[in-house]
């Protein structure tokens, strides 16, 4: 995507910063692939630059090689992190797409497939990870799925279990393995959504867990700030990512996606990337249990 976006310096009008997109209807399967997405996105490989502020720091982010999670890994590489990336198997190209990006940008990357519903993967995946990268002082909890139900009567008991085992049992599991290793300093920033406030009648289960993650942080967030850990979570509005065509929304949909936002237009990836590095950085030692909500101009608490 070319735009005046390649010199974060200028001035810039978010509204044109991007084309008000129309995609085309369009199926993947779950999970979708950035590779196959059309438009293709913006994750900030060729645009973000770093300041420096995440320096020698060693972040976990799952559901990191697509969407928002692959630009929040690019942004952190860009900002001198090392990065463990957290996938499902089945995203593997998608993944090592991220891992050269990380790398051209001169930082380290190692990459951990699995299923996060399965508990023994979240110990393993941190364990893991904090060992390959010589500790862990960031995590983000960014993996999740969406799948779309016009009707409750149509919401399988397996949905709405498998939705909630992903989207917030999974964080639980994660961060309580992620705290062993973690010293003062250590930040965690959770992806919510818009959905926890403003939920759509076909995203149930999707919505709940959003909600859930919300109170979550805001929970925890007490709980470790006497340690020196910050908690705070992240919530995006319309951002064009493979969720959205892995049955995320209705197929119909689509070509509206993100048009009823204040600034008429859907969102990139990549524009979620600095409310992660702003959460992350030691700069904002004094917001904790916030969130920063990433959406286009619509009213949030
Ligand atoms: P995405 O499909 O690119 O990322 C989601 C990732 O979650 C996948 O890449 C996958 O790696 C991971 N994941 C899903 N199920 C998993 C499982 N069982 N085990 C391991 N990993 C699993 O889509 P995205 O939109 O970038 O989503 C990232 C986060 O942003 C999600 O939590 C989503 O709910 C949230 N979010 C997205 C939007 C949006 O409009 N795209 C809006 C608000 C919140
Ligand atoms: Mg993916």
């Amino acid at each position: 995507m070319t735009n005046d976006s390649n010199d974060q310096l200028k001035l810039q009008n978010p509204v044109t910063r991007y084309p008000s997109i129309a995609p085309p209807e369009q199926d993947q399967p779950e999970p979708g692939l950035d590779k196959n997405l059309i438009p293709q996105s913006d994750r900030g490989e060729h645009s973000y630059q770093g300041t420096g502020r995440l320096v020698g720091r060693r972040a976990l982010i799952t559901g990191a090689d697509s969407g928002i999670g692959a630009a929040v890994a690019i942004a952190f590489a860009r900002e001198g992190a090392d990065i463990a990336l957290s996938y499902l198997p089945a995203e593997e190209q998608d993944a090592q797409e991220i891992k050269s990006i990380v790398e051209e940008s001169g930082q380290r990357a190692f990459l951990y497939p699995g299923d996060l519903t399965d508990a023994g993967y979240c110990e393993r995946l941190v364990d893991e990870a904090a060992e390959q990268l010589g500790g862990l002082d960031a995590l983000v909890n960014n993996a999740g799925r969406q799948i779309s139900v016009e009707d409750i009567a149509d919401l399988p008991d397996e949905q709405w279990v498998d939705t909630f085992n992903t989207n917030i049992h999974a964080i639980f599991r994660v961060t309580k393995a992620a705290l062993k290793h973690m010293p003062a300093g250590s930040t965690i920033v959770n992806t919510t959504s818009i959905q926890a406030y403003k939920p759509s009648a076909h995203l149930l289960d999707y919505a709940s867990t959003k909600a859930a993650i919300n109170n979550f942080t805001k929970g925890l967030a007490q709980m470790l700030a006497p340690r020196g850990i910050r908690v705070n979570a992240v919530a995006p509005g319309p951002i064009w990512t493979p969720l959205q065509v892995s049955d995320g929304q209705p197929k119909d949909a689509l070509p509206h996606f993100g048009k009823d936002t204040p600034l008429g237009r859907a969102g990139q990836p990549t524009e979620c990337a600095p409310a992660f590095v702003f959460l992350t950085s030691p700069e904002s030692s004094y917001v904790i249990g916030e969130t920063l909500n990433v959406n286009g101009g619509m009213p949030s608490p």
